[in-house]
């Protein structure tokens, strides 16, 4: 054969093979037999040995894996991948469906699709050819798994001719069908391997295998169901549109969603899916409904933690009855007491079940807990089971009810419990050794200034040891080598490695450091959003509870708690001791080029769609001409760029407080004069 007709013929085989791999595993019509199949792969693989000028990594030889991967890179997500609001009942979906359309009118469809019980995955294509997946990781970045991703067959390491955009994301779910676990599974318990606990915990530790080739003999599958690019308000008018146009992309797309032009419809989904679901060959736990158009989408935003245009209704879980035998209370770090339950053991979805959390004294009112009392357990998606009734048949008539404690159970302080608040506290902060070790725990933590060499019980002992009473005193374990010599429990290195961890600690930026203080209702996202905001903490101390409540999604509970922290002297104090060892306290300022200053000191929020730019075009522009983006209209902002499709309610408030209303033509008449 000519070098021109081993090309042609290997490509030829590639097409085939891609084309077989699509009808099989996307639309389930397998178009040829195994053996057939086996044997033009087995001809490919020969081939490509044979004339190694001509390998591709996107050839259908390469789904059978081979890449090792030693340790995953992590990579930052484009655009974050949020979690989604959760709704339970039918009264929660309305409240959801009310809030939407007070937003942007009564004119809103819905698109209903299962919710499939894998773990999120974002697979970047260039050019058409898968370049890169990254699993959720925690939301902002992820691990880089693409070698084990280009081994799942129903994903497309390349893209038929077709009008996709040059660089898109496209986001689904990856998954294990039921009767593949299981026949895997059964393998292990022969192996003398620990089994999976169920198909999604099977499918998240395969794609985080370091062996590609294993990961290609394990069956995954994945369905798309979100597409991101630049301006994709230009590409498509809606998700719906979307979902259709990737299916002829090649991808596997659900085919069990619907459209639904209002809320009877979707509960109708649901109902028909509640049961429905266990014909399924896998596993889902819920419906996702998601607003249909972009436009809307785009009005309603999101929040810090998931978008406002989504919402997933949670099938109910899976529910055991035990014995409720006492109740304990553990005090955490911000001082908030927590109810636990202790049961009987049960077994329940897989795992044993001994505690249960009841979060707050409210809870144990709710549910009329009474000592003995049988109760129901579920485990639903958080990982700690509760108590969700009681079974009044097996109630004992003499069965008294819980007293809540009034004093802290550790210091026996008095306890508070502010008003609205559903938690007591001890507020016993610098004596209460909870507190005191469970802050100092948090801030050495992973998310926090994960400092190396030091874990949870080494605080724990250093707090009784008397070395330890403040986040502060851990810059100043340096001065105590020789005390930490002669501890028996940590030798030479261990030291040194700790004592480098906390030297190293000082690099941190300022936005962990503000999640490490431990403020309450500070979480990630809230102390990164703070810091980007307010640059650095004298400001940020310094502002008031609405300048606070004025930055983009943080609300006011959250801004009250933050104006108390920095209100007590005692937190004052270290903060200050703090700054003096080095930790940062300042977010980089990165040197924005501003186009002009013409927007200098003017403050704009932006609502509705536009027909010249996307609504993340009209706001860079914004920003580069110096002026401000603010979230929520208030007394402070200057101007409302209202599109097409304003939200119903942001107009009346902005005309309600007189706040001129322009278009994106006065923004560019107010750039470049005239
Ligand atoms: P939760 O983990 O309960 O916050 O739910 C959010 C997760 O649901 C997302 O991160 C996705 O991994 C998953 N999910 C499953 N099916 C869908 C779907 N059809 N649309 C969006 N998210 C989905
Ligand atoms: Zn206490």
């Amino acid at each position: 054969m000519t070098n021109d007709a081993i090309k042609e013929r290997i490509e030829r085989l590639r097409a085939e093979l891609t084309q077989h791999n699509y009808n099989y595993y996307v639309l389930a019509q397998p178009s040829i037999s195994d053996v057939d199949f086996d044997s033009q792969l087995a001809e490919l693989a020969q081939l490509e040995n044979q004339y190694p000028e001509f390998a591709d990594p996107d050839s259908p030889t390469q789904k059978v894996g081979g890449d090792i991967t030693k340790q995953f890179n992590t990579v930052k997500h484009q655009w974050p991948m949020l979690s989604l609001g959760n709704t339970y009942n039918e009264q929660e979906l309305r409240d959801f469906d009310e809030r939407v359309r007070k937003a942007v009118g009564d004119e809103v469809q819905y698109v209903c699709e299962l919710k499939f019980d894998g773990l999120s995955i974002s697979l970047t294509y260039e050019q058409g050819k898968l370049s890169r997946g990254v699993t959720r990781g925690d939301g902002l970045q992820g691990d880089e798994v693409t070698a084990n991703v280009r081994t799942i067959k129903s994903i497309p390491n390349k893209l038929k001719p077709a009008d996709f955009p040059e660089h898109f994301e496209i986001r689904g779910e990856v998954f294990m069908h039921r009767k593949a676990f299981e026949r895997l599974n059964d393998e292990r318990i022969e192996n003398e391997e620990v089994p999976y606990a169920n198909p999604r915990n099977f499918a998240a530790g395969t794609i985080k295998l370091q062996d590609s080739a294993e990961v290609a003999r394990r069956p995954l599958d994945c369905f798309l169901y979100f597409l991101y690019t630049e301006n994709r308000s230009k590409l498509f008018k809606n998700h719906w549109d979307s979902l259709e146009a990737v299916k002829r992309w090649g991808f596997h797309v659900c085919e069990h969603s619907s459209l639904c032009n209002n809320m009877e419809e979707v509960l109708a989904f649901i109902a028909h899916w509640e049961s429905g679901r266990f014909n399924l060959s896998y596993d889902i736990d819920g419906i996702v409904i998601k607003v249909n158009s972009y436009g809307q989408q785009e009005e309603l935003g999101f929040t810090a933690k998931s978008p406002r245009w989504a919402i997933a209704y949670k099938y109910k879980a899976e529910q055991a009855e035990t014995q409720l035998n006492s109740i304990s209370y553990q005090v955490g770090r911000t001082g908030a007491l927590t109810p636990v339950a202790n049961l009987t053991p049960v077994q329940l979805a897989g795992t044993t079940v001994k505690r249960a959390s009841l979060h707050n004294a409210n809870e144990i009112v709710r549910l009329d807990l009474r000592q003995g009392d049988t109760v129901y357990v579920e485990k639903g998606g958080e990982i700690i089971p509760k108590i969700v009734g009681v079974n009044l048949a097996k109630r004992l008539p003499e069965a008294q009810a819980f007293i809540y404690p009034d004093k802290c159970p550790i210091c026996e302080t008095p306890l508070v419990r502010k008003e609205g608040e559903a938690n007591h506290y001890c507020p016993n902060e610098d004596g209460c050794p909870p507190q005191i070790v469970g802050r100092i725990q948090h801030f050495i933590g992973r998310k926090a200034m994960d400092i190396d060499g030091m874990g949870d019980e080494t605080i724990e002992t250093f707090y009784k040891l008397g070395l330890l009473t403040h986040i502060s005193d851990l810059y100043s374990l340096y001065d105590k080598k020789d005390r930490l010599q002669q501890l028996d429990r940590f030798g030479e290195k261990s030291i040194s490695n700790m004592l480098a961890g906390i030297e190293k600690s000082k690099e941190k930026p300022f936005e962990k450091v503000l999640f490490g203080l431990g403020i309450r209702y500070v979480g990630e996202t809230v102390a990164r959003k703070l810091a980007q905001y307010f640059k650095q903490i004298d400001a940020l101390a310094a502002a008031s509870t609405e300048e606070i409540a004025a930055v983009n999604d943080i609300g006011i509970r959250i801004a009250e708690s933050v104006t108390e922290y920095f209100a007590n002297p005692g937190h004052q104090e270290q903060i200050k001791l703090l700054q003096q060892y080095g930790l940062q306290f300042k977010t980089e300022v990165k040197e924005v080029v501003l186009s002009s200053d013409k927007l200098v000191g003017k403050t704009f929020i932006i609502s509705g769609t536009f027909e010249q730019f996307s609504r993340e075009e009209l706001g860079n522009l914004i920003e580069s001409n110096g002026g401000k983006l603010l979230s929520s209209i208030s007394g402070k902002l200057n101007y409302v760029v209202a599109g097409e499709n304003m939200g119903p309610s942001k107009l009346a408030k902005a005309e309600k407080l007189g706040i001129p209303i322009i278009s994106d033509q006065d923004v560019l008449t107010m750039i470049n004069g005239q």
